[in-house]
């Protein structure tokens, strides 16, 4: 039986792009907490934060990430997933968790270029560089307090794939 492998980190770091290849690499599964709570409540991140506000989003997500666990399985979470310390303790002892570290500026270009608005509230309402250095400001000790390993995201989505495999030491399937 293999760990599940859960990637943490700032939205814009490629949790799911690089969760995606990593999972064929592996012929492992591929689950996304966000997807997953967009499909069983048939809104978006956005729509649930109107209806119920970020506590009962962050509610949701807690049980999202209880039902993706699995074995084989590699799991992108939500950015704010380590904000509750039960996720953080949840992930590490169920399986192995990957922090994809990148620099503000390099989230905000990603987030500026592909923007999908509908899907990823504003956590402050300013411009999405100024965001992403608090957001880090706040989180990036948490990411890194939560993770088993610390990747460089910075690199092509083949890239961060390959030292994913070389630092969880897993041959390609
Ligand atoms: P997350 O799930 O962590 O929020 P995504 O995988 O949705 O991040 O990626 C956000 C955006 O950045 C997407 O447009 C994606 O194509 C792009 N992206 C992701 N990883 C990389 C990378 N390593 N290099 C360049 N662009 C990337
Ligand atoms: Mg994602």
């Amino acid at each position: 039986m293999s760990l599940p492998i859960y990637l943490i980190g700032a939205r814009g770091c490629g949790k799911t792009t690089v969760g995606r290849a990593l999972s064929q690499a592996l012929a492992y599964a591929f689950s996304d907490t966000d997807y997953f709570l967009q499909q069983t409540t048939q809104q978006t991140v956005a729509g649930i934060v109107a209806a119920e506000g970020w506590e009962g989003f962050r509610r949701r997500e807690t049980q999202a990430l209880i039902a993706v666990t699995a074995p084989s399985t590699v799991i992108a979470t939500g950015g704010g997933m380590v904000l509750a310390e039960e996720n953080c303790r949840f992930m590490r002892e169920h399986g192995r968790v990957v922090y994809l570290k990148a620099d503000p500026e390099v989230l905000a270009s990603r987030l500026e270029a592909y923007p999908e608005e509908e899907q990823r509230p504003t956590l402050t309402g300013r411009p999405i560089a100024d965001e992403m250095v608090e957001v880090l400001s706040q989180r990036d000790r948490l990411y890194q307090q939560a993770a088993h390993h610390v990747i460089n995201a910075m690199q092509t989505p083949e890239q961060v794939v390959q030292t994913l495999l070389q630092t969880l030491s897993l041959a390609r399937a």
